[in-house]
């Protein structure tokens, strides 16, 4: 061995005298207790993994940057777009939905599209998907949800039974279903998907004026997918497919961007809009809220390692700075403390002090202690507040504007229930070939659904989106056209 080279230590820094051979009793005698390195060496090994997130377990991160291409601060006093030309630094995990962590890449599946912007306020983090709509618009029926998307509890297999029968009790999924089983949704790579922040969020400026806010990250290299044939193809060939790409094309200096895009919408139109702009089952029609270049982003550079910077990356859509605010939509608010608390189990209450999650810019908090507390842990310095000890102290501009609200304390639903306009609008607006591979997926996902009662109340909505579509799925199925 080359005497350049760095001596081998345990985890606490001793060198290593041999890391081929455990201690024994003799050349042939059982192994020695007293062998700590061993014993240390198995026992990290055991613990290598966190456990798995429940949802969007599959993915892979990348580094880059976001720079503001049109002046914003009308609408936002958000320091990342305060001036054209700024850059601020990002860290984006893109990732399949249902599997687990070892799943093909190229599966039916949303994608997951998480942005966490370092800003010089505090991490700014949108965790969106590449679709601008989602299944459900409530969180209380995300757990349900979710438990149909993942495995059977005696079969331990995936239950179209489960899925298609609580999409049919649940019509507001329409429209994502409808997505969902069109072209978009086996995307080509992680680079030619679109990005959607999908929630709708309030932006204020310097006079605390508001307005309601959609993004959407339009991907410059074109929107691609794969048929399904040539997706089971790689899904067996190269599980991973997606995650190669990513880093092969950011390796070879092939930077994938996006142009970021916002829907505008002033406050006072939330009350008078067609719909309810805060279901996140429904778009804002561009028509009649054009979209608004604000800028561009960029993805320049791998991470060094996987489960330092992908694994423990933790987003929350409660990651939030001043001039960027939740809006009521419930599904959002729900996601506001379910994510955080989901990486205070998965990774740690001090997740945020972890290199990859921490702000770059001041943080200043009177938190202290919990398990794996990587930093300082605020010294000696003064750890309640309000103290006479100058301590840091909170700042009213920096306050959430207010928001008007009236009504009772009550469980209701959204009071639109028209879940069937947009997807019938999305339906019309493919063309022929892609109506007809639509209609084909749709088919083939419902055929192994054993009871007709799931799949004739599925034909009825996919018929309230549009007759033509619900009568071909129905023909397909060979089951009655709804009348
Ligand atoms: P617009 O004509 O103004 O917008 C149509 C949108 O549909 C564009 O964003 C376009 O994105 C997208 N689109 C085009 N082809 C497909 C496809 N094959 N699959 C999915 N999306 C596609 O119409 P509206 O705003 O009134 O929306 C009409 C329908 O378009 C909606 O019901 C919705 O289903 C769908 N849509 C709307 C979006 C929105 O923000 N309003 C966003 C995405 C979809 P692209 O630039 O990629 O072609």
């Amino acid at each position: 061995m080359s005497s350049d080279r760095k001596k081998l230590t345990t985890g606490w820094g001793a060198p290593v005298g041999d890391n081929q051979n455990s201690q024994t009793a003799g050349a042939r005698g059982p192994t020695l207790i007293q062998d700590v390195h061993l014993l240390e060496k198995l026992a990290h090994f055991n613990r290598e993994r966190v456990p798995e997130r429940v949802v969007h377990a599959k993915g892979a991160g990348a580094h880059g940057y976001f720079e503001v291409t049109q002046d914003l601060t009308a609408y936002t006093k958000a320091s990342l777009f305060a001036e054209v030309g700024k850059r601020t630094p990002l860290f984006v995990r893109f990732s399949t939905v249902a599997g687990e962590s070892g799943s093909a890449d190229t599966v039916r599946d949303p994608r997951g599209f998480a942005v966490k912007f370092y800003t010089d306020e505090g991490n700014y983090d949108l965790v969106g998907n590449n679709t601008p709509v989602f299944f459900i618009r409530d969180a209380i029926k995300f757990p349900d949800f979710i438990h149909t998307q993942k495995r059977h509890p005696q079969t331990h297999l995936k239950n179209p039974n489960a899925i298609w029968d609580f999409w049919s009790l649940s019509p507001e999924s329409l429209h994502q279903v409808t997505i969902l089983m069109s072209d978009r949704g086996i995307p080509a790579t992680y680079r030619h998907m679109h990005g959607f922040g999908s929630h709708t969020f309030k932006w204020v400026n310097a006079e605390g004026k508001a307005v309601w806010v959609k993004y959407h990250f339009k991907t410059e290299q074109g929107v691609q997918n794969l048929s399904p044939s040539l997706a089971a193809q790689l899904a067996a060939e190269n599980p991973d497919y997606h995650t190669e790409d990513l880093f092969n094309a950011i390796e070879s200096g092939d930077f994938p961007a996006w142009k970021v895009c916002v829907q505008i919408m002033p406050l006072e139109d939330a009350n008078t809009y067609r719909f309810d702009p805060f279901d996140v089952t429904k778009v804002w029609s561009q028509k009649d809220y054009p979209l608004i270049e604000v800028g561009r982003m960029v993805l320049d550079r791998n991470p060094d390692n996987y489960f330092a910077e992908v694994e423990q990356a933790t987003f929350s859509p409660g990651t939030l700075v001043p001039g960027i605010e939740p809006s009521p939509d419930k599904m959002l608010q729900g996601r506001l403390f379910a994510y955080s608390d989901a990486h205070r189990y998965r990774v740690g209450a001090n997740h945020h002090a972890l290199p990859i999650n921490r702000p770059h810019s001041e943080v200043n908090t009177y938190q202290r202690d919990g398990q794996m507390r990587p930093d300082s842990n605020g010294g000696g310095s003064v750890y309640y507040e309000p103290n006479s000890f100058g301590g840091p102290a909170e700042s009213p501009a920096d306050k959430p504007a207010p928001l008007d609200v009236t009504g009772q304390a009550d469980s209701v639903a959204y009071d639109h229930n028209d879940h069937y306009t947009q997807a019938g609008d999305l339906y019309r607006l493919l063309s022929e070939e892609e109506r007809e591979r639509l209609v084909q997926t749709i088919v083939a996902a419902m055929k192994p659904v054993e009871r007709d009662e799931i799949k004739i109340r599925q034909i009825g909505h996919f018929y309230k989106a549009d007759p033509e579509y619900g009568t071909r799925i129905a023909e397909g199925l060979g089951l009655p056209v709804p009348q």
